[in-house]
Order: C-alpha cells, then sequence, then structure tokens
C-alpha cells in the first residue's frame, strides 16, 4: 500500500480530498483501503451494524468517474470528495437497514435517505455502512443496543459512550473520517469525548431530522464527529440548512463555519468574551481532573486573547430532573408507531390486536426503552400530566433564561462535557439511572435549544478528557472559532489511538 494510503485513516478530510481531486489516489483506493481497514480493527470495535462495501465502491467511482471526465461535476467537488463517513443507525440510507439497534427494527430497509445523509453524499462523500447505537437512542454507553457492545478504542475495557457510541468509536479507531450522530441530551457530545473526537450538537432546527428515527422531537439534533474542529465545520456545513421536508428545521444565515475554524486555529480570538460558570466546576461529582481541562482551557483561550467572563447557571441542577420528564413523555408518544402492524416485529400466535400489539411491543423493545415507554406514558397521565410535564416545561423556559443572561455577556461558555472519563462496561447494571448523571451538563443546552461542541483536550491516564464549548442559537460560528483556537493549542494527539497501532493496520 502508498505511504498516502496508510495514512488516510487519520488524514483530514480536506487532504483526502485533494489526494483525490489531484488523482494521486483514486476515491476507490481510499474506499478499499478503509473497507480492509474496517475488517482488520473493527472486530476489536465493533463500531458498525452493517457495512456497505457496494455503496462505498459505487460512490467512490462516481467520484473517480467525474475527475476522469473533468466537467462541471469534477468541479463542483469540495472538500468533502472522496471523504470516508458513516452513519448513526437511526438514519435512513437507501440500501441499507435502519435498525435503532433494536430487535423491533431488526428488518427495517430504509425507504429513503434521511435528509443530513442525502447531503453528505451529494457532497461526494463515500459512505462506509451504518454504525451502533443505544436502543432507540436510549443510554449513554452504547450497552442498552441489542446488536451488542461496541468498545471504547482507548480502554477496551471501557464504553465508547452514549447514544452515538458506534458513531463516536468509528471515527476514534480511524474507521471512518467523519461520521453522523444524533443528540437529544448528550447522545454526541458526551460519546466524543469519552472517545477523544470532536462532536457538534447543533442549535435546534439547524439540521433537518427528516428520515432519523425520532427520539424526543422538541430536542433531537443530528450532528457531526470528526477528528479536527475543522472536519467537523466541513460536515456540519454540508448539512446544515433548510429543508422543506423537516417544518422544524430553519433558514438560518449561511456563515462560512470553515473559515471561522481557520480563524480560530491561527489564534484570531482577540476579544471574543468565554463565560465560565462558577457552580458548574463546584458541582459535587464532577471528577476534579476534568475540572482542570475546563481551567486549563480557558486560561488558553485568554492568553490567546480571550476575555473570561464569571457567571453562574443555578438552573443547571433541574436540566437532568425535567428532561427525565420531557424526554420519555415524547419518546413514548414517538415510539407509539411501532405496534407490529404499522411498523416494527410483528409477534407469532397473537389471539387478538390488543394481544398482537402487547406482545409485538413486549418482545421487540429492550428495557431501557420499556422503562423510558413507562415514564413518558406516566407523566402523561391526566391525573399527573400538570404536576409533571407541565412542571418540566416550565423549568426549560427557566433554563433557557438562564443561558439568555450568560449569552448577554458572553460569545461562548466553557464547560465540562462529562462528569467522569470513560466508565467501565456494567459499571451501572445495578442502578441504572445513576449514568443519567452523565449527561448533567450537555442536557440543559438541548433544553435551551441552543449549540454545544465537546473538542478533546488530553489524555489523562491514557483516557480521553474533553471540555464543551456552548453558544446561543445559531451562533455555530463562535464555537468552531473557540473549538478551532483550543484544538491548536492543546493538540489532542487522536491518532495514537492504541488501535491505530496495534498491528492491525
Ligand atoms: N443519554 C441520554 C438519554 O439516555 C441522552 C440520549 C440522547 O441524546 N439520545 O436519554
Amino acid at each position: 500500500m502508498s505511504e498516502q494510503l496508510t495514512q488516510i485513516p487519520f488524514m483530514p478530510a480536506a487532504d483526502i480530498s485533494a489526494l483525490v481531486k489531484s488523482r494521486e489516489v483514486s476515491a476507490r483506493e481510499v474506499a478499499n483501503t478503509m473497507l480492509d481497514r474496517i475488517a482488520a480493527v473493527d472486530g476489536a470495535v465493533s463500531a458498525y451494524n452493517e457495512v456497505t462495501p457496494e455503496l462505498a465502491l459505487a460512490a467512490a467511482d462516481a467520484v473517480d468517474a467525474a475527475l476522469a471526465e473533468g466537467g462541471d461535476a469534477a468541479v463542483a467537488l469540495g472538500e468533502l470528495a472522496g471523504v470516508p463517513v458513516a452513519f448513526k443507525d437511526n438514519m435512513n440510507m437507501v440500501g441499507t437497514h435502519t435498525t435503532c439497534s433494536s430487535k423491533m427494527l431488526a428488518n427495517f430497509q430504509s425507504p429513503y435517505d434521511c435528509t443530513a445523509v442525502r447531503r453528505m453524499l451529494d457532497a461526494g462523500t463515500i459512505p462506509l455502512g451504518k454504525l451502533n447505537m443505544d436502543e432507540f437512542a436510549f443510554g449513554s454507553s452504547t450497552e442498552t443496543s441489542a446488536v451488542g457492545r461496541t468498545f471504547n478504542p482507548w480502554d477496551l475495557e471501557r464504553v465508547p459512550g452514549g447514544s452515538s457510541g458506534g458513531s463516536a468509536a468509528a471515527v476514534s479507531a480511524g474507521l471512518a473520517t467523519i461520521t453522523l450522530g444524533s443528540d437529544t441530551g448528550g447522545s454526541i457530545r458526551q460519546p466524543a469525548a469519552f472517545t477523544g473526537t470532536v462532536g457538534l450538537k447543533p442549535s435546534y432546527g439547524r439540521v433537518s431530522r427528516y428520515g432519523c428515527v425520532a427520539f424526543a422531537s422538541s430536542l433531537d439534533q443530528i450532528g457531526p464527529f470528526s477528528h479536527t474542529v475543522r472536519d467537523n465545520a466541513l460536515a456540519f456545513s454540508a448539512i446544515a440548512g433548510k429543508d422543506p421536508l423537516d417544518a422544524t428545521s430553519l433558514n438560518l444565515p449561511e456563515d462560512d463555519f470553515v473559515a471561522a475554524c481557520d480563524a480560530g486555529a491561527t489564534g484570531d480570538i482577540k476579544g471574543m468574551r468565554v463565560a465560565l460558570a462558577t457552580d458548574l466546576l463546584e458541582q459535587e461529582g464532577l471528577d476534579p481532573r476534568l475540572k482542570a481541562e475546563v481551567l486549563q482551557a480557558a486560561a488558553t483561550l485568554e492568553a490567546a486573547g480571550a476575555e473570561i467572563v464569571e457567571t453562574t447557571l443555578p438552573s443547571t441542577k433541574y436540566g437532568l430532573p425535567a428532561y427525565y420528564v420531557l424526554g420519555p413523555a415524547e419518546a413514548s408518544s414517538n415510539l407509539a408507531r411501532f405496534d407490529g402492524i404499522r411498523y416494527g416485529h410483528r409477534a407469532d400466535d397473537a389471539e387478538d390486536v390488543l394481544d398482537l400489539y402487547m406482545r409485538s411491543r413486549k418482545e421487540g423493545f429492550g428495557p431501557e426503552v420499556i422503562r423510558r415507554i413507562m415514564i413518558g406514558t406516566h407523566v402523561l397521565s391526566s391525573g399527573h400530566y400538570d404536576a409533571y410535564y407541565t412542571k418540566a416545561q416550565k423549568v426549560r423556559t427557566v433554563i433557557k433564561n438562564d443561558y439568555e443572561a450568560v449569552f448577554a455577556r458572553a460569545d461562548v461558555l466553557l464547560t465540562p462535557t462529562t462528569p467522569d472519563l470513560p466508565f467501565k462496561f456494567g459499571q451501572y447494571d445495578d442502578n441504572p439511572t445513576a449514568m443519567y448523571l452523565a449527561d448533567y451538563y450537555t442536557i440543559p443546552v438541548n433544553m435551551a435549544g441552543i449549540a454545544g461542541m465537546s473538542v478533546p483536550t488530553s489524555l489523562i491516564e491514557g483516557l480521553p478528557a474533553s471540555v464543551q464549548i456552548v453558544a446561543n442559537h445559531g451562533r455555530e460560528v463562535d464555537l468552531f472559532r473557540a473549538g478551532a483556537a483550543l484544538e491548536a493549542a492543546s493538540a489532542f494527539p487522536y491518532a495514537s489511538v492504541p488501535v491505530a497501532s496495534s498491528g492491525l493496520v
């Protein structure tokens, strides 16, 4: 294999596309390199639910053919052309199953493309397959997947986070350059933090959810995972924007996210106001080493010319309880369609239609899904609706107002992404709700509908440590600028992930 091809798994997207467009390597060679690597390495990581060699090679050949022809199609190829990608298994892509890592949808064939997937494919990317996740995106470790575990590439005894654990692990292990995940309460940022990848939860409405199986429709967003902040901006630029097929998608200004990264990477953050919420850093349960990462990140940005603003976010502690009312309420409604008739697994030998619904759902859903449905139907039931659902909606407004106060004085807010470093498999088996705390710092961002990004900053005892940058609704440019500045200063060694040098490459 040529020297250049061996570098592909950890190469920035723009470098891959430059090699492909200059025809130093073909997109087909890139595809084959990645397919071979998946065959060699994914046995240890188990990021993929389904690998799609035919789709990958067809997309690669289309790029190579356009370049050979040299017409308008070749000119239109941008920095994602020939870049290997993969998608969380709750996003439809024609030619694949969309299982949500659930028995309920084990045989479900994608009838159409998810808009975000389609936009990535239209940019000339090479689709390698579909990625493992917590069942229906409920979880923080990918352990609730009915397919099986995904392993953290930095330590195979630890979880990759969740629910987009496969999307995170695939990038981390060099099994895709960019992947898409979804984030309802932290499912992009938390696994990004656990795997040393960059993960973006965009502002609510900025990316279409059409074709992504709904969890909680007032909170869900699709976003990218990548090794670098700039690659993340490339993918985000491709998928963002109004989609007539998703009424919640918005027409926001087409900011130049890549330029924001390039500015940040060269240290151009003078005058940027960076908030630190002192109460969040004193929160019980926060690993002091992760608190130190946030303070270090603030010092780094300050040294580059940013101004530090001290603030508090007292409503954060209400985020988790309110989320576990609103999230399950919406999920229980969204999951009503999986009844064995309209969608999903159908039980054999039912006595009547009610029995069919009950058996199909009992057989198709795993325990965490059933737990969420039970919570959701309870809080929506007529006797409890006001006490839980209405109250949680009010808490949501309080959280939103808290952030408004912060962003009146600052451009971005720095917080931990997670309270802990990646944990071991089975750590929360006896107490599943204790795992919910993993999203303490991420959930309020979804509740407020604003944007958040996890950026890896260092290794602590061989495990990735990250910080979260939060920006106001529609202000992803600030995330990319600050994120790129932080990345440039911290130089997180993503290519030193143990599976990269395990002899499996
Ligand atoms: N871990 C959270 C949950 O279990 C968030 C999941 C998500 O964002 N999809 O609900």
